[in-house]
């Protein structure tokens, strides 16, 4: 509610007011990929930028912040020194993209990134479950009439293809061999989607961008809904990850990225990580928009794949609610005491 009306405010004042104000020394932002083409694989689950737009945005946010390299974060300190604030640039799930589209847009205006991977799908050995659902969606809305698939917990004979639809976004990480029954169904064929589209980065990509000076971070093994996991679920998947990457990419910090959300995560997890000293990561990003954390080793980041608007209005928005929380004294995220 209070986010809604601080994206509706905020085209009032101007991006420089509420920099000045807000006082932010880093912002961090995500994308996930940069298409010109539509990807059947995430059609169905948030906008996807087109080049054009997403040189767009690289432009405004490098007007107003300068882009930092997440190697020297270790020696920033909490006063700003910079003239502007700094900007952290990050994508996730490791889609192919990265490296055809948005590569060559972020070498031309000399800007870094991160980008975090789950060692399950690198070199296409599988899909995030939420692709699947996307690949599904698209074999529905192809179809005249739905067909009795037996045994769901929806008869998809009884509802509208909308309502399925709607069901199908529902499901989760948990309810695997029920989406891969109804691909089975439906003719839709993962591993051949797979190996014709090729959605997700190689090891070889990887090494290459690592190479040029991007960074790569951790992202779980197989982007699991971390709230519906226990503890130790949630340690061996980030520790996993991190591991995988240390072994397959020379030379990366120790970096995790929650898949999805933070919500739900356990004290213990942050514990495990942040509050004991640890050598097992250096770093750990959440979702949860422009949210200073109590600990420096934790850093939320703003996603910026909004349908119908700019990156200068998601930041502006995140801004002003950032401000308006501070009033109520909410602005912090104290999940690490
Ligand atoms: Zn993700």
């Amino acid at each position: 509610m209070i986010r809604k009306f601080s994206n509706v405010i905020s085209a009032i004042p101007s991006t420089r007011a509420l920099l000045k104000t807000a006082k932010p020394n880093i912002v961090s932002v995500f994308y996930h990929t940069v298409s010109s083409k539509p990807l059947p694989h995430l059609k169905h689950l948030y906008p996807v930028l087109s080049p054009q737009l997403f040189a767009q945005d690289i432009n405004f946010l490098l007007k107003h912040f300068t882009p930092i390299d997440i190697h020297d974060l270790t020696y920033d300190t909490n006063t700003c020194k910079r003239a502007k604030p700094g900007l952290l640039l990050s994508f996730d799930d490791g889609f192919r993209e990265v490296f055809t589209e948005v590569l060559p847009i972020l070498k031309s205006k000399s800007v870094p990134a991160t980008i975090f991977v789950n060692p399950h799908f690198v070199d296409n050995k599988d899909m995030l479950y939420r692709c699947k659902v996307s690949l599904i969606i698209e074999k529905v809305s192809s179809l005249k009439k739905l067909p009795n698939i037996p045994n769901l917990s929806l008869s998809s004979q009884k509802v509208s293809a909308s309502d399925f639809t709607n069901w199908l976004k529902t499901l989760n990480q948990t309810d695997l061999s029920q989406i891969e029954k109804i691909a089975t169904y439906l003719g839709v064929n993962f591993s051949e989607y797979l190996s014709k589209h090729r959605p997700y980065l190689s090891i070889n990509q990887l090494k290459t961008m690592a190479n040029e000076g991007f960074t790569i971070g951790a992202h779980s093994l197989n982007h699991p809904n971390f709230a519906s996991l226990t503890v130790n679920e949630q340690v061996a998947q980030a520790e996993k990850s991190i591991q995988w990457v240390s072994e397959n990419i020379p030379n990366q910090p120790k970096l995790f990225a929650f898949p999805f959300s933070s919500d739900g995560v356990s004290a213990e997890f942050f514990k495990h990580f942040i509050q004991y000293p640890s050598k097992e990561c250096d770093m750990i990003f959440g979702t949860s928009g422009y949210k200073p954390t109590s600990s420096p080793k934790f850093m939320h980041r703003i996603p910026m794949e909004e349908s119908n608007r700019t990156a200068q209005q998601i930041i502006k928005g995140e801004l002003l609610y950032y401000l308006i929380k501070k009033m109520a004294n909410r602005h912090k995220d104290n999940t690490v005491i």
